[in-house]
Protein backbone atom coordinates (compact mmCIF):
# COMPACT_ATOMS: atom_id res chain seq x y z
CA UNK A 1 0.00 0.00 0.00
CA UNK A 2 1.16 3.74 -0.74
CA UNK A 3 2.43 5.81 2.61
CA UNK A 4 0.24 8.82 0.71
CA UNK A 5 1.94 12.09 0.50
CA UNK A 6 5.05 12.64 3.59
CA UNK A 7 4.39 9.05 4.98
CA UNK A 8 0.56 9.97 5.85
CA UNK A 9 -2.70 8.25 3.92
CA UNK A 10 -5.00 11.00 2.95
CA UNK A 11 -8.20 10.42 5.32
CA UNK A 12 -11.11 10.98 2.91
CA UNK A 13 -13.55 11.45 6.28
CA UNK A 14 -11.59 14.54 7.10
CA UNK A 15 -11.30 15.84 3.74
CA UNK A 16 -8.01 16.01 3.25
CA UNK A 17 -6.89 16.81 0.04
CA UNK A 18 -2.46 18.48 0.87
CA UNK A 19 -1.81 21.22 -1.20
CA UNK A 20 1.48 20.48 -2.95
CA UNK A 21 1.82 23.53 -5.81
CA UNK A 22 4.65 25.84 -4.81
CA UNK A 23 3.62 28.52 -7.23
CA UNK A 24 -0.19 28.15 -5.78
CA UNK A 25 0.98 28.30 -2.22
CA UNK A 26 3.09 31.37 -2.40
CA UNK A 27 -0.02 33.11 -4.22
CA UNK A 28 -2.09 31.88 -1.49
CA UNK A 29 0.10 33.27 1.35
CA UNK A 30 1.07 36.74 -0.62
CA UNK A 31 -2.58 37.35 -0.78
CA UNK A 32 -2.88 36.62 2.97
CA UNK A 33 0.00 39.21 3.13
CA UNK A 34 0.43 38.10 6.72
CA UNK A 35 2.35 40.70 9.67
CA UNK A 36 3.96 40.02 12.41
CA UNK A 37 2.11 40.87 15.53
CA UNK A 38 -1.78 39.20 13.61
CA UNK A 39 -3.60 36.93 15.03
CA UNK A 40 -3.77 34.45 12.71
CA UNK A 41 -5.46 31.00 13.17
CA UNK A 42 -5.44 28.50 10.08
CA UNK A 43 -8.19 25.57 10.16
CA UNK A 44 -6.82 22.51 9.01
CA UNK A 45 -2.79 23.01 8.93
CA UNK A 46 -2.42 19.21 8.01
CA UNK A 47 1.09 18.75 6.49
CA UNK A 48 1.84 22.31 6.95
CA UNK A 49 1.70 23.27 3.23
CA UNK A 50 0.30 26.76 4.27
CA UNK A 51 1.62 26.80 7.99
CA UNK A 52 5.22 27.08 7.21
CA UNK A 53 4.88 29.89 5.60
CA UNK A 54 2.68 31.66 7.29
CA UNK A 55 4.55 31.21 10.33
CA UNK A 56 8.04 32.51 8.20
CA UNK A 57 5.75 35.58 7.49
CA UNK A 58 4.07 36.16 10.96
CA UNK A 59 6.18 34.52 13.47
CA UNK A 60 3.19 32.70 15.49
CA UNK A 61 0.49 31.31 14.67
CA UNK A 62 -2.79 29.68 16.24
CA UNK A 63 -3.78 26.06 14.44
CA UNK A 64 -6.98 24.12 14.50
CA UNK A 65 -6.93 20.14 13.74
CA UNK A 66 -8.97 16.98 14.03
CA UNK A 67 -6.81 14.36 12.77
CA UNK A 68 -4.41 12.92 15.69
CA UNK A 69 -1.60 11.78 13.62
CA UNK A 70 -0.97 15.38 12.50
CA UNK A 71 -1.76 16.93 15.16
CA UNK A 72 1.46 15.04 16.72
CA UNK A 73 3.15 15.98 13.74
CA UNK A 74 2.55 19.13 14.24
CA UNK A 75 3.97 19.46 18.34
CA UNK A 76 6.87 17.15 16.34
CA UNK A 77 7.41 20.08 14.20
CA UNK A 78 7.11 23.38 15.75
CA UNK A 79 7.18 24.53 19.20
CA UNK A 80 4.49 25.47 21.54
CA UNK A 81 6.13 29.20 21.09
CA UNK A 82 5.76 29.17 17.40
CA UNK A 83 1.88 27.46 16.76
CA UNK A 84 -0.55 26.68 19.38
CA UNK A 85 -1.89 23.70 18.32
CA UNK A 86 -6.07 23.23 19.50
CA UNK A 87 -6.71 19.84 18.97
CA UNK A 88 -10.23 19.17 18.31
CA UNK A 89 -13.11 19.79 15.77
CA UNK A 90 -13.65 23.51 14.34
CA UNK A 91 -17.29 23.29 13.92
CA UNK A 92 -17.27 23.27 17.57
CA UNK A 93 -14.20 26.10 18.36
CA UNK A 94 -14.78 28.82 20.05
CA UNK A 95 -13.06 31.22 17.97
CA UNK A 96 -13.98 34.25 20.77
CA UNK A 97 -11.17 32.24 22.67
CA UNK A 98 -8.44 33.96 20.36
CA UNK A 99 -7.22 37.18 20.21
CA UNK A 100 -9.07 39.71 18.52
CA UNK A 101 -9.18 41.17 15.44
CA UNK A 102 -8.52 37.89 14.06
CA UNK A 103 -7.14 36.58 10.27
CA UNK A 104 -8.55 33.25 9.76
CA UNK A 105 -7.23 31.24 7.01
CA UNK A 106 -7.59 27.73 5.81
CA UNK A 107 -7.41 25.48 2.87
CA UNK A 108 -11.03 23.71 3.87
CA UNK A 109 -11.88 20.61 4.29
CA UNK A 110 -15.26 20.13 1.91
CA UNK A 111 -17.12 17.84 3.52
CA UNK A 112 -17.44 20.92 6.46
CA UNK A 113 -17.16 24.00 4.61
CA UNK A 114 -20.31 25.04 4.55
CA UNK A 115 -21.32 24.47 8.04
CA UNK A 116 -17.77 26.05 8.67
CA UNK A 117 -19.41 29.28 7.34
CA UNK A 118 -21.98 29.22 9.74
CA UNK A 119 -20.48 28.30 12.53
CA UNK A 120 -17.73 31.41 11.81
CA UNK A 121 -20.30 33.65 11.00
CA UNK A 122 -20.95 33.55 14.50
CA UNK A 123 -17.75 35.04 15.42
CA UNK A 124 -17.78 38.11 13.01
CA UNK A 125 -17.33 40.29 15.24
CA UNK A 126 -14.57 39.52 16.31
CA UNK A 127 -13.16 38.56 12.99
CA UNK A 128 -11.00 41.24 10.59
CA UNK A 129 -11.04 38.66 7.52
CA UNK A 130 -10.83 35.38 6.58
CA UNK A 131 -9.49 33.59 3.47
CA UNK A 132 -10.01 30.34 2.23
CA UNK A 133 -10.09 27.63 -0.06
CA UNK A 134 -13.16 26.08 -1.35
CA UNK A 135 -14.49 24.46 -3.68
CA UNK A 136 -15.16 27.09 -6.63
CA UNK A 137 -18.74 26.03 -7.36
CA UNK A 138 -19.49 26.49 -3.39
CA UNK A 139 -17.52 30.25 -4.15
CA UNK A 140 -19.71 31.06 -6.66
CA UNK A 141 -22.78 30.00 -4.67
CA UNK A 142 -21.33 32.63 -1.88
CA UNK A 143 -20.25 35.48 -4.10
CA UNK A 144 -23.94 35.03 -6.70
CA UNK A 145 -25.51 38.54 -7.44
CA UNK A 146 -29.42 37.89 -7.50
CA UNK A 147 -30.82 36.24 -10.89
CA UNK A 148 -27.55 34.00 -11.32
CA UNK A 149 -28.03 30.67 -11.25
CA UNK A 150 -25.73 30.18 -8.57
CA UNK A 151 -27.69 32.92 -6.17
CA UNK A 152 -29.44 31.31 -2.91
CA UNK A 153 -29.56 31.09 0.75
CA UNK A 154 -25.38 30.75 1.40
CA UNK A 155 -25.27 33.90 -1.19
CA UNK A 156 -27.82 35.79 0.88
CA UNK A 157 -26.70 34.79 4.54
CA UNK A 158 -22.89 34.99 3.99
CA UNK A 159 -23.06 38.31 1.86
CA UNK A 160 -25.80 39.95 4.92
CA UNK A 161 -22.56 39.89 7.19
CA UNK A 162 -19.48 39.84 4.69
CA UNK A 163 -18.14 41.37 1.95
CA UNK A 164 -16.73 38.95 -0.51
CA UNK A 165 -14.41 38.15 -3.42
CA UNK A 166 -13.51 35.51 -5.26
CA UNK A 167 -9.98 36.07 -6.02
CA UNK A 168 -8.36 32.91 -8.10
CA UNK A 169 -8.74 29.58 -9.16
CA UNK A 170 -6.92 26.43 -8.23
CA UNK A 171 -6.56 23.51 -10.18
CA UNK A 172 -6.94 19.65 -8.95
CA UNK A 173 -3.41 18.77 -10.01
CA UNK A 174 -2.37 21.53 -7.40
CA UNK A 175 -3.03 18.82 -4.16
CA UNK A 176 -2.09 15.83 -3.35
CA UNK A 177 -4.62 13.58 -3.66
CA UNK A 178 -5.81 15.14 -6.74
CA UNK A 179 -9.37 16.12 -5.77
CA UNK A 180 -12.18 15.64 -9.08
CA UNK A 181 -13.38 19.30 -8.84
CA UNK A 182 -11.81 22.63 -9.24
CA UNK A 183 -10.97 25.19 -6.20
CA UNK A 184 -11.21 28.46 -5.52
CA UNK A 185 -9.73 31.18 -3.18
CA UNK A 186 -12.63 33.22 -1.72
CA UNK A 187 -11.50 36.45 0.43
CA UNK A 188 -14.38 37.39 2.79
CA UNK A 189 -14.60 40.67 5.34
CA UNK A 190 -17.16 41.07 8.28
CA UNK A 191 -19.22 44.26 7.26
CA UNK A 192 -19.44 46.89 9.75
CA UNK A 193 -21.73 45.75 12.92
CA UNK A 194 -24.23 49.32 11.82
CA UNK A 195 -24.90 47.11 8.30
CA UNK A 196 -25.96 44.78 10.00
CA UNK A 197 -29.54 45.94 9.68
CA UNK A 198 -31.81 43.35 10.51
CA UNK A 199 -33.45 42.89 13.82
CA UNK A 200 -33.67 39.11 14.08
CA UNK A 201 -31.04 37.46 12.48
CA UNK A 202 -32.50 33.41 13.29
CA UNK A 203 -36.08 34.61 12.01
CA UNK A 204 -33.82 36.04 8.67
CA UNK A 205 -32.36 32.82 7.72
CA UNK A 206 -36.13 31.15 8.52
CA UNK A 207 -37.24 33.22 5.42
CA UNK A 208 -34.60 32.92 3.02
CA UNK A 209 -34.72 29.14 3.88
CA UNK A 210 -38.07 28.89 2.78
CA UNK A 211 -37.73 31.19 -0.39
CA UNK A 212 -35.04 29.28 -1.31
CA UNK A 213 -36.35 25.97 -0.83
CA UNK A 214 -38.29 25.15 -3.54
CA UNK A 215 -36.71 27.77 -6.10
CA UNK A 216 -39.49 27.69 -9.10
CA UNK A 217 -42.39 28.63 -5.87
CA UNK A 218 -43.22 32.13 -5.74
CA UNK A 219 -42.90 34.15 -2.63
CA UNK A 220 -46.67 34.10 -2.03
CA UNK A 221 -46.55 29.88 -1.59
CA UNK A 222 -42.85 30.01 -0.13
CA UNK A 223 -43.59 32.83 2.53
CA UNK A 224 -47.44 31.90 3.09
CA UNK A 225 -46.52 30.76 7.17
CA UNK A 226 -45.64 35.04 7.33
CA UNK A 227 -47.13 36.92 4.72
CA UNK A 228 -50.57 37.50 3.43
CA UNK A 229 -50.94 39.33 -0.05
CA UNK A 230 -51.84 42.53 1.74
CA UNK A 231 -48.41 42.31 3.66
CA UNK A 232 -47.02 42.20 0.02
CA UNK A 233 -48.87 46.14 -0.68
CA UNK A 234 -47.62 47.05 2.28
CA UNK A 235 -43.95 46.32 1.40
CA UNK A 236 -44.14 47.19 -1.86
CA UNK A 237 -42.89 43.98 -3.17
CA UNK A 238 -44.36 41.49 -5.71
CA UNK A 239 -45.75 38.12 -3.89
CA UNK A 240 -45.54 36.69 -8.20
CA UNK A 241 -41.63 36.79 -7.10
CA UNK A 242 -39.20 33.51 -6.65
CA UNK A 243 -36.82 34.48 -4.03
CA UNK A 244 -33.56 34.24 -6.06
CA UNK A 245 -34.75 37.84 -7.76
CA UNK A 246 -35.00 39.64 -3.97
CA UNK A 247 -31.49 41.28 -3.74
CA UNK A 248 -30.08 40.60 0.59
CA UNK A 249 -31.84 43.89 1.89
CA UNK A 250 -34.90 42.94 0.26
CA UNK A 251 -35.23 39.98 2.25
CA UNK A 252 -33.85 42.18 5.64
CA UNK A 253 -36.79 44.22 4.89
CA UNK A 254 -39.03 41.29 4.72
CA UNK A 255 -38.06 39.70 8.20
CA UNK A 256 -37.86 43.33 9.88
CA UNK A 257 -41.26 43.65 8.69
CA UNK A 258 -42.24 40.34 9.90
CA UNK A 259 -40.25 41.11 13.16
CA UNK A 260 -42.07 44.46 13.57
CA UNK A 261 -45.60 42.94 13.07
CA UNK A 262 -44.90 40.28 16.04
CA UNK A 263 -43.53 42.72 18.43
CA UNK A 264 -46.69 45.13 17.67
CA UNK A 265 -48.97 42.23 18.92
N1 LIG B 1 -3.80 22.97 5.06
C1 LIG B 1 -3.36 21.71 4.50
C2 LIG B 1 -2.97 21.92 3.05
O1 LIG B 1 -3.37 22.95 2.48
O2 LIG B 1 -2.28 21.07 2.50
C3 LIG B 1 -4.45 20.63 4.62
C4 LIG B 1 -5.79 20.96 3.97
S1 LIG B 1 -6.93 19.60 3.93
C5 LIG B 1 -7.95 20.10 2.59
C6 LIG B 1 -8.03 19.87 5.29
C7 LIG B 1 -7.41 19.78 6.68
O3 LIG B 1 -8.46 20.02 7.66
C8 LIG B 1 -6.83 18.44 7.04
O4 LIG B 1 -5.62 18.63 7.74
C9 LIG B 1 -7.89 17.80 7.96
O5 LIG B 1 -7.38 16.84 8.84
C10 LIG B 1 -8.43 19.00 8.67
N2 LIG B 1 -9.81 18.85 9.17
C11 LIG B 1 -10.82 18.12 8.63
N3 LIG B 1 -11.95 18.25 9.33
C12 LIG B 1 -11.66 19.10 10.35
C13 LIG B 1 -12.42 19.62 11.43
N4 LIG B 1 -13.71 19.31 11.59
N5 LIG B 1 -11.80 20.47 12.31
C14 LIG B 1 -10.48 20.78 12.14
N6 LIG B 1 -9.72 20.32 11.13
C15 LIG B 1 -10.29 19.48 10.25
Amino acid sequence: MSNGYQGHVARKRFGQNFLVDRNVIADIVSSIAPKPGENIVEIGPGLGALTAPLLAACGRLHVVEIDRDLIARLHQTYSPEQVTVHEGDALKFDFSSLPAPLRVVGNLPYNISTPLLFHLADYAHNVRDMTFMLQREVVQRMVAAPGEEAYGRLSVMLQYRYAMASLFDVPGSAFSPAPKVTSAIVYMRPLPAEALRCADSALLGKVVTAAFGQRRKTLRNTLRPWLELEDYQRLAMDAGARGEQLSVADFVRIADYIHARSVAD
